[in-house]
């Protein structure tokens, strides 16, 4: 949406309280108040509606998240029957609920074997700031209280409270708030097309699960607590390994005793054509965090999974564990969560991603290659990945945020497209039809024809 072209007063009135109330997460908030947001008034499927009439289709699932799609009234029911019903209580002094307690059983159901017993929270954030806790408590548990520094990854993003932007690999969220933390520290992450150079894929695959190693040796395995890593690194740019790099690592991590923490908040719930991303690459995480698809973002709820080693020790500990949030459990969230996962199941949307939908995604994906500025696409389940280049041979970047110009025309064009710097992903919604894929792949070209002739390159 041109954002000087006329709006309603209605819009200009969202836009001024907006602009003078509500601050925005990463945005510049003067720069942004004084644009105007854009105001989303409803959704359906995967299309979102402007205050302004327009209509969006979401190539980005919300945040990576909504993947039934908009306006599935399964899950708004089964919400207000149990605000009917429930609508708090709590989960700290020996009480549960019907909703949570039938969630961790059909949790079970779906996450890898032996992932069984499940901590809830709101958010991703807290998903993996409750699991550093535990797996310190764990390590302490163990008489190895020392064993306290978290291995994650550069560009990897795995939220934002202290703890959890530590364990975040993104430069650019530290400074601010003088993060890092101490006892985190991180290694590269296998971007072949941005820094494999020539060497093969799964060469480079081993390479860089090679520098888990040297980091536990330079930190000392008896310090070392955990290695942290999405299966396929989502907001730090959709890196997807190559097959060689999850083998290596978890050979790491079984030579070091270091746990290993699969941060499945984006991959969980079908994204990658598996019900989680461990399924898709073989990984036998320890612990896992999910959040996101898990209820479709129709409700806030995120969990912690133990699996054996972790959970026995915690449930045997003989004492009370001191960790829990107000809304942990909430019977609301959980009623939604359970709903959601009726209908990923009846609708078959995993089957799905890793079936037809995906295989329709990834040929329409694969299909823009041959465009004069994308240097790779890459892709997997419903995660899609386009590198824009100004030389495909050398793999050179144009200057400037060519990401940003393509966002641009992509909204222009009413299409949501990310940008990762100079990479543009798309995640959209597992219920997503085939001629919904085909339209949203001709506005994804047209917004790439568009950015090549803004850059002299068609
Ligand atoms: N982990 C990953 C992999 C994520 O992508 C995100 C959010 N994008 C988070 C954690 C944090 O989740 P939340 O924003 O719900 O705190």
């Amino acid at each position: 949406m041109s954002q000087t072209a006329q709006i309603s007063n209605q819009t200009r009135r969202w836009q001024e309280m907006d602009a003078r109330h509500h601050v925005h997460p990463f945005s510049d908030q003067a720069a942004l108040a004084k644009k105007g947001a854009r105001v989303i008034t409803h959704a359906e499927g995967v299309y979102l509606y402007d205050s302004e009439g327009h209509k969006i289709i979401d190539g980005m699932a919300g945040l990576w998240c909504v993947n039934v799609g908009y306006g599935r009234s399964e899950l708004a029911e089964a919400g207000y029957k149990a605000l009917k019903e429930l609508p708090y209580y709590n989960t700290f002094f020996q009480t549960t609920n019907p909703y949570t307690a039938e969630l961790g059983e059909r949790l079970a159901e779906v996450t890898p074997d032996g992932l069984d017993r499940f901590f809830f929270a709101n958010s991703g954030s807290e998903a993996n700031d409750s699991m550093v806790k535990i797996i310190r408590y764990y390590w302490s548990l163990q008489g190895k209280p020392e064993k306290k520094v978290f291995i994650s990854r550069k560009q990897a993003y795995h939220g934002v409270t202290m703890t959890a932007a530590s364990l975040s690999g993104i430069s650019a969220m530290h400074p601010q708030a003088g993060l890092p933390l101490p006892n985190h520290a991180h290694i590269d992450f296998p971007y072949w097309y941005g820094m494999g150079g020539d060497m093969d894929p799964n060469e480079f695959g081993v390479h860089i699960a090679m520098k888990l190693e040297e980091k536990i040796l330079e930190i000392g395995a008896e310090n070392v607590a955990a290695f942290v890593a999405e299966p396929v690194q989502g907001a730090g740019g959709l890196i997807i390994p190559p097959d060689s790099y999850w083998p290596v690592i978890q050979e790491i991590c079984h030579k070091y005793d270091i746990l290993l923490h699969a941060d499945e908040v984006i991959c969980g719930f079908g994204r990658t054509g598996n019900w989680f991303g461990s399924h898709t690459y073989g990984i036998v995480p320890d612990t896992m965090a999910m959040a996101k698809g898990m209820t479709s973002g129709y409700q806030p709820l995120s969990a912690v999974a133990l699996g054996p080693r972790v959970g026995d020790a915690l449930h045997n500990s003989g004492e009370e564990w001191s960790h829990g949030f107000t809304y942990s459990g909430h019977p609301v969230a959980s009623a939604v969560a359970l709903a959601n996962l009726d209908v990923l199941q009846k609708d078959k949307l995993v089957e799905k991603a890793g079936g037809e939908t995906g295989e329709h995604f990834l040929k329409h994906l694969h299909a823009l290659a041959d465009h004069p500025i994308v240097g790779e696409t890459r892709g997997v389940g419903l995660l899609g990945a386009i590198e824009l280049v100004k030389d495909k041979k050398t793999r050179e970047r144009f200057e400037g945020d060519t990401g940003g110009l393509c966002r641009d025309h992509c909204f222009e064009n009413d299409l949501i497209m990310r940008a990762i710097g100079n990479t543009m992903v798309l995640s959209p919604p597992l219920s997503i039809t085939k001629a919904e894929l085909d339209e949203l792949f001709t506005l994804a070209r047209k917004a790439l024809d568009a950015t090549a002739k803004d850059l002299g390159a068609m």
